[in-house]
């Protein structure tokens, strides 16, 4: 059999790893090669629930009979083509069925890219150059927010906040002011270069899973809209139901200037994004050739990406995936609590939705030292107890597929606890009822 993990550490060049660690003797990264429903299986035939969702972006579980048949379908067509100079009738239908969701003097513009990097660099290239087109040059700058996560390309780097990411590169950003609440935002002097605002709706996901103040949206949007400044929503991670609705904003009665959106519009199949614009945006693009919005990808509007969004769409209907969702989420935020009160090590749950953090600090309640890598060690830990799932810092994420059942919530938690006591020598809580 080939040795693919030699392989691997002979040529790949993972994303986010400490490069020298993995392809180091003790190292034993796992091979995944089959999945089904929430379930991963690794090239040995061991099973893991998907805790994390694949990195955020599976919705319905793997193999889902009616995505792969929505692929197979139009792959017997055709694979690719361009969308620069010609169209296709699944990126026609599915730019319909997205701004379906919102009403119609309002986000009705949809420009596809790849990935959630891609969908909030068009967002701030449009954002810029809307400015510009509409004698508003001296609106250069954005707001963002503390700890925020917006993706790796240079541009939507600039906007996240999370300094071991980014700060090598400030210097080659956008002009971007960070601010960690909306009163700060609200204290701003010279809000009047502001471009837009860009946040992560309801929770911020890398940031450990931070919950904002029920309302915070709302208000922001009153704000920005009194400011005359654009609410660029970053939906990137709470898109397609993760939150308990279809979007994040729509808890909140909200609709933004733009929407992005990727990780799970095709159901977490393909890679592909799109960025929903406002129809008055959009029309100060019109006009001769001085005003086109030079910007594009290869593969914008992949026809397989097309069908597998759809499918993603059409099996939020077939399933009622969102009025199943709420008796799921109060699930698990029972099971949750029990864990809280039964480990020493929980300290705090941060739940939005099926978005959980579950912070670990010592019996006294202080913070691990970050060398420990406790979350690190409890999430490799708890793969041996069936779970795959990754932290960030010593907050661990459970950010499951939607149709996860009751009854894998409970595998999941018992390997979460199990984790834990493997790796900081206590009984494993009971988390029976
Ligand atoms: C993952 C993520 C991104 C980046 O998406 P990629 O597909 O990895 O480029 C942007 N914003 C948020 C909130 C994310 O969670």
């Amino acid at each position: 059999m080939t040795d693919w993990i030699a392989l691997d550490k002979a040529h790949c060049w993972h994303p986010f790893t400490r490069q020298a660690e993995w392809t180091s003797e003790e190292s034993k990264p796992l091979m995944l090669v089959r999945g089904e429903g929430v379930w991963l299986e690794d090239a040995k035939g061991q099973r893991y629930i998907d805790g994390n969702a694949s990195i955020w972006t599976n919705i319905h579980g793997h193999a889902h009979p009616v995505i792969n048949a929505a692929i197979s379908e139009q792959l017997s067509r055709v694979a690719h083509t361009s969308f620069l100079g010609y169209s296709h009738p699944l990126a026609a239908e599915l730019s319909e069925r997205l701004v379906r969701f919102f009403p119609e003097t309002t986000l009705q513009r949809v420009f596809f890219s790849d990935d959630g990097s891609t969908a909030l660099e068009c967002a701030l290239k449009m954002a810029i150059q809307y400015r510009l087109q509409s004698g508003e040059e001296g609106r250069t700058e954005f707001v963002a927010f503390a700890n925020g996560y917006h993706g790796d390309t240079m541009g939507a780097a600039s906007l996240g906040g999370v300094n071991a990411f980014f700060e090598r590169f400030r210097k080659f950003g956008f002009p971007v002011r960070f601010v960690s609440s909306l009163a700060e935002l609200q204290e701003l002097e010279g809000l009047d270069s502001v471009a837009g605002v860009v946040i992560e709706p309801l929770v911020q996901g890398v940031n450990q899973i931070h919950v904002w103040p029920e309302g915070m949206l709302r208000d922001l949007r009153a704000f920005t809209e009194a400011q005359g400044i654009h609410l660029i929503l970053d939906e990137v991670m709470t898109g397609f139901g993760r939150t308990g609705t279809m979007f994040a904003c729509q808890r909140e009665n909200v609709v933004p200037d733009f929407l992005c959106l990727a990780k799970g519009l095709t159901g977490g199949y393909l890679p592909m994004a799109a960025t929903l614009v406002r129809e008055e945006i959009y029309e100060a693009f019109l006009g001769d050739a001085s005003k086109a919005f030079y910007y594009g990808h290869s593969y914008t509007a992949n026809p397989l990406g097309c069908a597998a969004a759809l499918a993603n769409l059409d099996i939020f209907e077939s399933e009622s995936t969102l009025e199943k969702l709420p008796a799921k989420v109060d699930y698990l935020a029972g099971r949750l609590q029990r864990l809280a009160e039964e480990s020493p090590y929980v300290s705090e749950v941060r739940q939005c939705g099926v978005v959980v953090g579950i912070e670990l600090r010592d019996a006294e309640g202080k913070a691990f030292a970050p060398a420990r890598r406790v979350g690190e060690q409890v999430c490799v830990a708890a793969r041996r107890y069936g779970l795959l799932t990754r932290p960030i810092l010593d907050t661990l994420v459970f950010l499951p597929p939607l149709s996860i059942t009751e009854e894998e919530i409970d595998l999941a938690l018992v390997a979460i606890a199990q984790g834990i006591s493997a790796v900081l020598g206590q009984e494993s809580p009971d988390l029976s009822n």
